[in-house]
């Protein structure tokens, strides 16, 4: 492609949240005086007594954790949304109100406090997909219910309070802001293109397939995207147009589990440590909207790092214009994960 160059000063489009990213590779080479984030290297305890995920713990609303063991759910003690939230209107345009109206869910990945989803077996793993696809499914048939986002905030550095290995669910009655602008994005797209999917069509694209795969199988690929907004984020994207968990068959879940599992150790090895990591599964929203049917999964990895000590944040520029600024060229990013032997990892 004559318009891509070395990743110096080049804005690139992401056509899914309908926003330019700045590629800036050579603001990597700036003497850096910043933020140093060293990795922990005191072993967690396999149970912790007071960790509130850990089995067999009362947690601070007196509720004991029955001792289980694999993947497990509960209702958040803190919740950011409610059912119950109190019916609060108001249509001012200067000052609208509405009730935050929802479920969240905690997912503990684990009975085992010092896990993460890299050291799981493969048993393990596929019990956390079955988790994610129940909660999904039965989140999803909720009267009211407009989005489930199933995510993983992993680690300190990205304001983690408990390591216990544990991923969360915002279930809202709204579509959130982002689903808003994807479900739009992909509407927009199959309207202008006969139909076709607009995450397909950037998987499929000549440049994606030959710069920007960082492996695939049968059913996913893992890929760096082109307008990546963070250096080495990736997605993890079906290999057909699939809208969410609860339309894929067994062999595509087992698939996810084991590609989730390859990226996450993928990334410890890249950052040399237990690498901390935002991780999104974008499944379609709940709500019946007719434009649902163009809306393709995708699993996003975040990572908060730009190298093993260097956190990346969103300072000023960002802050203010919403236009990220990454400091790894995409196809780089992509070519040093390719180059990670998974095997190595322990
Ligand atoms: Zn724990």
């Amino acid at each position: 492609m004559s318009t891509l160059n070395d990743g110096a000063w080049q804005r690139r489009w992401q056509p899914l949240l309908q926003q330019w990213v700045l590629i800036s590779a050579r603001s990597a080479a700036r003497p850096w005086s910043g933020a140093v984030s060293k990795a922990t290297t005191t072993p967690a305890p396999e149970h912790d007594p007071y960790c509130y995920l850990c089995p067999r713990v009362t947690r601070a609303n007196g509720v004991q954790n029955p001792n289980y063991s694999g993947a497990f759910a509960f209702d958040n003690d803190f919740p950011s949304l409610s059912m119950q939230a109190p019916d609060t209107h108001n249509t001012d345009p200067l000052l609208g109100v509405a009730p935050a109206k929802g479920y969240c869910r905690v997912l503990c990945w684990s009975e085992r406090h010092d896990a993460t989803l890299a050291s799981l077996d493969p048993a393990e793993l596929k019990g956390v997909v079955q988790l994610w696809r129940d909660e999904y499914a039965r989140l999803a048939a909720q009267p009211g219910i407009g989005n489930v986002l199933i995510f993983e905030n992993k680690g300190t550095e990205i304001g983690v309070s408990n390591l216990h290995p544990h991923g969360q669910i915002y279930a809202t009655d709204f579509v959130t802001d982002t689903a808003t602008r994807m479900r739009s994005a992909q509407a927009n797209w199959a309207l202008e293109n006969a139909g076709s999917s607009l995450l397909q069509s950037l998987l499929s694209h000549k440049h994606t397939q030959a710069a920007c795969i960082i492996e695939k199988d049968e059913y996913f690929s893992v890929m760096v995207p082109f307008a990546a907004r963070f250096a080495y984020e990736s997605w993890i994207v079906p290999n057909r147009h699939v809208s969410s968990l609860s339309e894929m068959h067994k062999a595509e879940l087992d698939s996810l589990a084991i590609l989730y599992q390859r990226q996450v150790r993928r990334y410890d090895l890249l950052f040399n440590r237990v690498a901390p990591n935002v991780s999104l599964l974008h499944n379609v929203p709940t709500d019946n909207h007719q434009d649902n049917v163009h809306w393709c999964f995708h699993l996003a990895f975040h990572p908060p790092l730009r190298d093993p000590e260097k956190l990346k944040y969103l300072a000023g520029f960002e802050s203010a214009a919403n236009n990220i600024v990454n400091p790894v060229r995409p196809e780089d990013a992509a070519a040093r994960m390719r180059e990670i032997d998974v095997s190595t990892w322990c």
